[in-house]
């Protein structure tokens, strides 16, 4: 564990300047619960999850949403877990639209019915995206570690087109799916959807757990970079596909949720408030909670937010690399599973001294083979296939 590096008087200068031209989040995700019917081995929830007597109440809930406005907020992400678990999830669309804000719902779509969604829709959600597993439905459900999903996630994207809501598909690719992009993307077109993530797995929590299992090699993402290239050409104006290339293949990271503490918020099922997923990974950080200060207190003052918020924090080689505000030295939490100090130069940096690691580590893992997946579950360890 490494302690938060002392502020000098010009980083405390600089910091205050900072805030002082701070400006409101731009999204808040609101993890409504851990539960979830599918069990993926990449989930983003940490490993340890948060059991429903713990979860935050609809009133605690209510509130987070009027401050969140009072905020600035615009967006608000009703997220999991599986959110339509919670069977206040109208409640929270309702109060959210009334005070106008854009809401989207991040559902894996198995618990979606035509009767949740007129509810949802006559509450005024804006937006509705799908967890896509494979477009091989018995990979599919593999993956999802649930017999039936992809059937029923086609059903539940058919519901969301029929009520007129805009639908995102987010496809989770790694090394058993990743040849399927094309496949994926005509899903897409084929589900109406207006958009597709092509989301590569993200190595932290459980993911790690998998990387033997999940990993890429370099030649089959080179292959579906290609194929996103060629259909963002074809399909311009009828369908938007987001993809980057993945870290542990990439010479420069991506900018972290647009900086750490800019743009976002997320609150946890039991109400920690953090800047990203992954935060509570970095050790010496405490996260506040929302039922001991408002939203508004911790974006603008809570030390955690600010500890890596701009760039005055940052060491060599960040510090005086002229892409330090664009990429404001990537990810926090990355750093801290593969350097072991958070402040460290994220290692998907060519200009990391731990990047070459990163690479062979990456080689290893992708030369695996079919391993068994360590499902997400309560228990933390159990099951595999
Ligand atoms: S990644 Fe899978 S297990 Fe995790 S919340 Fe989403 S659908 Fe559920
Ligand atoms: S040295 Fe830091 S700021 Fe420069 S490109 Fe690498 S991560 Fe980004």
């Amino acid at each position: 564990m490494s302690a938060p590096a002392t502020e000098t008087a010009t980083g405390r200068a600089d910091s205050a300047a900072a805030d002082r031209q701070l400006a409101p989040p731009w999204s808040l995700l609101m993890e409504l619960s851990h539960r979830c019917p599918l069990r993926c081995p990449y989930c983003s929830n940490p490993e340890t999850l948060v059991r429903r007597a713990a979860e935050l109440t609809t009133a605690d809930w209510l509130r987070v949403l009027d401050e969140a406005a009072d905020l600035g907020i615009h967006h608000v992400h009703f997220s999991g877990g599986e959110p339509l678990v919670r069977d206040d999830l109208e409640t929270l669309v309702e109060r959210a639209a009334a005070l106008g804000l854009y809401g989207n719902l991040i559902t894996a779509g198995t618990l979606l019915d035509r009767g949740r969604l007129d509810a949802l829709a006559g509450a005024g959600l804006d937006h509705v995206q799908i967890s896509l597993q494979d477009t091989d439905a018995g990979s599919a459900d593999l993956i999802a570690g649930l017999p039936g999903a992809f059937e029923a996630k086609l059903r539940a994207a058919a519901l969301v087109r029929e009520a007129g809501l805009p639908l995102t598909l987010n496809a989770v690719v790694h090394r058993r799916n990743i040849d399927r992009v094309a496949e994926l993307i005509a899903l897409a077109e084929r589900l109406d959807a207006a958009r597709i993530e092509i989301a590569h797995v993200q190595y932290y929590g459980w993911a790690l757990r998998n990387i033997d299992a999940l990993m890429p090699a370099l030649d089959q993402v080179e292959r579906a970079m290609a194929v996103v290239e060629e259909a963002r050409v074809r399909l311009k104006g009828r369908l938007t596909i987001d993809a980057v290339v993945p870290d542990y293949y990439a010479r420069r990271p991506k900018p972290c949720l647009g900086g750490w503490g800019r743009h976002g918020m997320m609150v946890t099922p039991s109400g920690r408030v953090l800047p990203c997923h992954a935060a509570e990974s970095i050790p010496g950080l405490q996260f506040p909670h929302v039922t001991a200060k408002g939203l508004a207190e911790i974006w603008q003052s809570d030390s955690a937010f600010r500890r890596f918020r701009g760039t005055e924090w940052m060491e060599e080689p960040c510090r005086s690399c002229p892409a330090r505000e664009v990429d404001f030295g990537g990810c926090r939490c990355q750093a801290m599973a593969i350097a072991g100090r958070a402040e460290a130069t994220d290692p998907a940096c060519a200009l990391s001294p731990h990047h070459g690691w990163l690479r062979q580590r990456a080689e290893r893992a992708a030369s695996g083979g079919d391993r068994p997946y360590a499902y997400r579950n309560f228990a933390g360890t159990k099951g595999s296939a």
